[in-house]
């Protein structure tokens, strides 16, 4: 992801060496390039708009300094203009003060949510907890067991609706496991929900359901990464109907844009907090703002 943003901003910054002071006309055109190539990687235009004056203003207002060529300072003010999109500092996960922290992941089928629920499971392991996994998608064939499969291989237990009992209930499922998690002494619980092809009212309801059941202390949206400018009409739909703390991005290995990586906390307002880029169990990290610019500016 980004290979194209990254070698459009390499070529602009390129046309920018060995300038002594940068002109008005220099700024403008350089200004009109980095607008190209965020709009060229899907980045939403109110973004792609802000990010442009952002820099425009700071590339006029900037001092000549001793330490950094002019075109150096472009190449700083842009590295900073993109953190500042992608939520500026790390958002860390909020642990619940006491008796088990739940985390809702909520998303789209397909999103990658139950794959990313084993994902994050294994990083609270990292992280000394002693993690739940609780599989409330009673929707896509073979969900459960797909989260009994990734559990078993991070050593993680998975509390499932036994046959015949509380099946086609996700609500039951999961108010269930945090009465579970509190007997066994698990201390985050790590729900994973239906999504559906598109947004839908009755995944809505069952989502806000399951919500207001676990009270969760995080809600996080999983949203492909692939899937462009419709991540952010997603993110919006999940964000007036279930409502979220914080977002997770998933293939940020695949070859897409990237636009809707770099718009979506500007358009939600809520930190992407994980990213997700790969299948194996440990692709995944927390995700750092400033180091997400720097691979952009590589
Ligand atoms: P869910 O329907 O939201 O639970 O999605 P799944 O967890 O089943 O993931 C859907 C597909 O995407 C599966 O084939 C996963 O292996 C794949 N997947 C999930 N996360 C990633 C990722 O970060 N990168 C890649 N390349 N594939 C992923």
């Amino acid at each position: 992801m980004f290979a194209t943003l990254s070698d459009r901003l390499a070529e602009t910054f390129k046309n920018l060496r060995g300038k002594g002071r940068l002109s008005e006309a220099d700024i403008d055109a350089t200004a009109r390039e980095i607008r190209i190539a965020l709009l060229e990687a899907d980045v939403a235009l109110p973004v792609v708009k802000d990010f442009v004056a952002a820099v425009k203003e700071r590339a006029r207002g900037e001092e000549v300094s001793g330490a950094l060529n002019p075109a150096q300072q472009v190449v700083k003010i842009v590295n900073d203009e993109l953190v500042t999109i992608l939520g500026g500092e790390t958002r860390r996960l909020r642990y619940a003060k006491t008796g088990p922290t739940v985390i809702m992941l909520a998303g789209l089928q397909g999103a990658g949510k139950t794959t990313l629920a084993a994902k994050l499971a294994l990083w609270l392991k990292e992280q000394g907890k002693s993690p739940l996994l609780v599989a409330c998608d009673l929707q896509r064939p073979n969900a459960v067991q797909q989260l009994q499969v990734n559990g078993d291989k991070v050593g993680v237990p998975v509390f499932a609706p036994e046959a015949g009992n509380g099946v086609g209930d996700p609500i039951g499922v999961a108010r269930a496991s945090i009465e579970e998690a509190k007997r066994k002494l698990y201390d985050v619980v790590v729900v994973d929900t239906a999504g559906r092809l598109g947004v839908d009212s009755e995944m809505m309801a069952q989502a806000v359901g399951i919500r207001d059941a676990v009270q969760p202390d995080e809600v996080l949206f999983v949203v492909d990464a692939m899937i462009g400018q419709d991540a952010l009409t997603t993110a919006q739909a999940f964000l007036d109907g279930v409502g979220y703390d914080g977002v997770v991005l998933t293939k940020l290995d695949g070859d897409a844009r990237g636009g809707a990586a770099l718009s979506i906390r500007q358009v939600t307002g809520r930190p992407v907090m994980f990213a997700s880029s790969g299948e194996k169990m440990t692709d995944f990290d927390v995700f750092h703002p400033d180091r997400m610019a720097s691979r952009i500016l590589d």
